[in-house]
């Protein structure tokens, strides 16, 4: 990994902001408190690495689950906030903070869990992944436990009405002139939107299944086919995608789907959907979270018919110019012709 990637990465998380931003993503945050602090079994008396523990959050939850020794490793300049917040809460005979790259550290494979919150947008923009895979091949014990211990990466189509209105449209005629030479870029770029659930026009299709316990830093770049069925007639402007992220307490085990149909509206990442099964999905179905979704538009709109097959081919890589961008490929199908759209997530 290049150097100034890293330095610009790791500004941008000193600050509070961020964090504050975290916190109270109750979607998030609860999640894990949930997971954690659920799972006595698991914790009790357990050592424990948090990968990027920021404010210490997860480390705090931790101990309270009984760990015995937790070790919360932070790269920015945050760690000294986080050492901070331990003792004033009276846990730092329990957890210990290190400032470094979790990649710099020297510490026993002694650790039964690893916890981290390391997911981007489009799940896997900023790459932190690849470090939480180097922790679990160098600190962790031979059957300890990642949690997160899944998740996937989901696609549909949507109208995308509102933001070809906002970002395209409204170029037509701005105070009277023609601006359309600004609308280019937002073919190209990935857009961090909420979508409303009503813009949802197909099936969903997961794109790509991460199993933490058994992910390689390669695996992470990849491409997979997908199927959209049509729900209901209209033109489709915009692939999305989000992602869902499940909590289990025993290595290995994979769901397919955050059911959000098992609960009301907004309890979704409060309360397990299954017993043990504490997941949260970053969707437009879901209740709002700070990772919003990632919106491609089309050049060109596709028309569906309810039950029409949308079939494609998703392509996501880190770039070569920023290990912590990634580069989308999306190609498809439309009467008998293959269109491809290429996109930067940065
Ligand atoms: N665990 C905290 C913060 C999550 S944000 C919470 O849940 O609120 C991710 C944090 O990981 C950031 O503070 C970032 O600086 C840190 N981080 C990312 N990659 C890292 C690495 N390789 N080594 C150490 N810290 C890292």
């Amino acid at each position: 990994k290049k150097r100034d990637d890293d330095s610009h990465y790791f500004d941008s998380y000193a600050e509070n902001d961020i964090h504050e931003i975290m916190l109270k993503d109750t979607q998030r945050t609860v999640s894990y408190a949930r997971f954690i602090l659920s799972n006595p079994a698991i914790f009790k008396d357990a050592v424990v690495m948090d990968v990027g523990c920021g404010t210490g959050i997860l480390s705090m939850f931790a101990a309270k689950a009984g760990a015995k020794k937790v070790y919360a490793i932070e790269a920015s300049g945050l760690a000294s906030k986080a050492r901070e917040n331990i003792k004033n809460n009276g846990l730092e005979q329990i957890i210990t903070v290190i400032q470094s790259k979790v990649e710099d550290i020297k510490v026993e494979r002694e650790v039964d869990v690893v916890i981290s919150e390391w997911m981007g947008y489009a799940l896997l923009y900023e790459s932190m992944l690849d470090s939480v895979l180097y922790a679990r091949d160098h600190f962790m014990k031979e059957g300890g436990l990642m949690a997160p211990s899944q998740t996937a990466m989901k696609l549909v189509g949507i109208t995308g009405e509102r933001l070809w209105k906002e970002r395209i449209d409204f170029w037509q005629s701005v105070y009277g002139f023609n601006m359309t030479a600004m609308d280019k870029v937002y073919y190209d770029e990935g857009l961090v939107e909420v979508v409303d659930a009503a813009e949802v026009l197909t099936s969903e299709a997961v794109v790509r299944n991460i199993d933490t316990h058994t992910a390689t830093p390669k695996s992470l770049d990849f491409h997979s086919s997908f199927t959209l069925k049509a729900e209901s007639t209209g033109s489709i402007r915009a692939f999305l995608t989000y992602f869902d992220t499940f909590f289990s307490p025993v290595p290995g085990q994979t769901f397919d789907s955050v059911d959000l149909s098992v609960l009301p509206t907004g309890l979704a990442n409060v309360e397990p959907v299954a017993p043990g099964v504490i997941s949260f999905t970053t969707g437009p179905r879901g209740k709002e979270t700070h990772w919003r979704q990632v919106a491609f538009l089309l050049k060109t709109p596709i028309e569906l018919t309810k039950g029409d097959e949308l079939r494609g081919r998703f392509y996501c890589r880190k770039s070569s110019n920023n290990s912590r961008e990634l580069d989308v490929e999306i190609h498809y199908e439309v009467g008998g012709e293959t269109r491809v759209q290429l996109f930067k997530v940065r």
